[in-house]
Order: C-alpha cells, then structure tokens, then sequence
C-alpha cells in the first residue's frame, strides 16, 4: 500500500516551542524537519563575519545567493552548514539573534529563502517551522498551525535552554530579546508573522510537549481520514 505524505506547515512567534514540537512530531511521522529560522540566522551569520552592515542590503541579497545552506536531521534537532562549516551553535548567539529579525525583512533574502524552502517541501513528507510558512512558503499545506504561548512563558521556556548551556541570561532580557523580535516580525511589509486564516490556533501556555505533539499528530490524522500516516501510526 502506497502511504500518502502531508506537509505540516507550524508558524508562531519566537521561543513557542515550534522547533522541539516540529522536530518531534517530523520523528514520529518519520518525515524530514525543516527549521527556517536557521537560514535567516545563517544570513546572518555570514553577514556578521564579513562585517556587513545592515544597510547594505544589496551586498546582504548577494551574500544570501552566494551562501551554500544545508540543513541535516540530527538526533538533537537539526545540523546547519553554510558553505561546508559546520554552524549549527554560532548561529544561535545572541549576535546573530538580535541581528536576524532584520535580515529577515529584506526582500530579496526572503525570495531566495523561500525558493529553496518550496523546493524542500515539494516531494511532501516535510514538517518545517518558520513565520510565513502557512502563509506564504507552503500555502497548499495539509496541516497548519499557528503555536503561541504567552511572552513570559517562552521566555522561561528559553532561559531553561539557555541555562543548559550555561549562559546567564535575565528573564527581562529575554521577554524584551523575544518581545522586539515579535514586533519587528508582526510589523515587517514582507509576509509578516500572521496566522493563515486555515491555520489552527494552539496555545501552548499550559500544555506539555506530549500533549502538543499529540494534537498535532491528531490532525495529521483526521487529515489522512483513516489511512496510515506510516508503518506505526
Ligand atoms: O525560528 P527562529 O527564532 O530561529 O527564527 C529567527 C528569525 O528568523 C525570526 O525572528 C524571524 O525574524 C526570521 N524568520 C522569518 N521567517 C521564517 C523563519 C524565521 O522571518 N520563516
């Protein structure tokens, strides 16, 4: 029996949960995760190693051409490379984090980001993670879901994460970091953060994972009216 793929198109603002619940639920399905924060921080990575400023967007649309972006499954979420190195944490600094809500309105960054988001996506099987994904990357998806939690919430979520890896970050810090990130994300002319009018809302404020990744599969199911999503689900 042939078994049909959906993609699962997961917006929302920063620090939800989106890329732990899409790397989850891309494992339980056994699809591939796609993370597409991680290339707008590879952008701007690149754009910071060099020195660019951002007013120089054109020499930024250049650099986004140039720059060779791979993203690879890994047990512990997603391996990024930008032109054979290996940026998986440089891209998570706080540098690279306050910077990227700008690379990202730029235009012609987004169009190429995009292409290859679409390309990604085109053999189905995809559960990608991102702003504008049901709106704009994968508007034909099976699944869609908005996923928010309230800005105190995400920003524990995230100084938990931060606290693993031993940086000291206040709670205010981040829910001003995430909040200027929300804003700027919400307000951008290009496909701003917005949830598509066949989205779901889920908020996640007082769920656990389990019980996210859950309802997700539980779409992805009544999507697939009783046909397997796999060999186990
Ligand atoms: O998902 P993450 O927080 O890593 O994304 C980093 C930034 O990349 C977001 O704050 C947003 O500015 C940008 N982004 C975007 N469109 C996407 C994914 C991320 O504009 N599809």
């Amino acid at each position: 029996m042939s078994i049909h793929k959906l993609n699962v198109a997961i917006d929302g603002p920063a620090g939800a949960g989106k890329s732990t619940i899409s790397r989850l639920v891309a494992n339980e399905l056994g699809y591939v995760y796609v993370d597409t924060g991680a290339m707008y921080r590879s952008v701007t990575w690149k754009m910071l190693q060099r020195g660019l400023p951002l007013s120089e967007q054109d020499a930024i649309v250049e650099l986004a051409r140039q720059s060779d972006i791979r993203l690879f499954p890994h047990p512990s979420g997603q391996q990024v490379f930008v032109d054979g190195e290996d940026v998986t944490e440089a891209i998570r600094s706080s540098e690279v984090t306050s910077s990227v809500s700008d690379v990202a309105k730029i235009a012609g960054v987004r169009a190429l980001l995009v292409e290859k988001q679409k390309l990604m996506a085109l053999e189905k099987g995809v559960v990608m993670d991102g702003r504008d994904i049901g709106t704009n990357v994968l508007p034909h998806a099976e699944v869609k879901v908005f996923m928010t939690a309230g800005v105190r919430v995400r920003a524990e979520r995230r100084r938990r994460e931060l606290e693993d890896k031993g940086s000291r970050i206040t709670l205010e810090q981040l829910m001003a970091e995430i909040s200027e990130r929300d804003r700027i994300d919400q307000e951008r002319e290009v496909s701003p953060l917005v949830m598509a009018d066949d989205a779901i809302l889920l908020d996640t404020t007082e769920m656990s994972i389990g019980q996210v990744v859950e309802r997700i599969i539980d779409l992805c199911k009544a999507k697939m009216g009783g046909e397997k999503l796999n060999e186990n689900v």
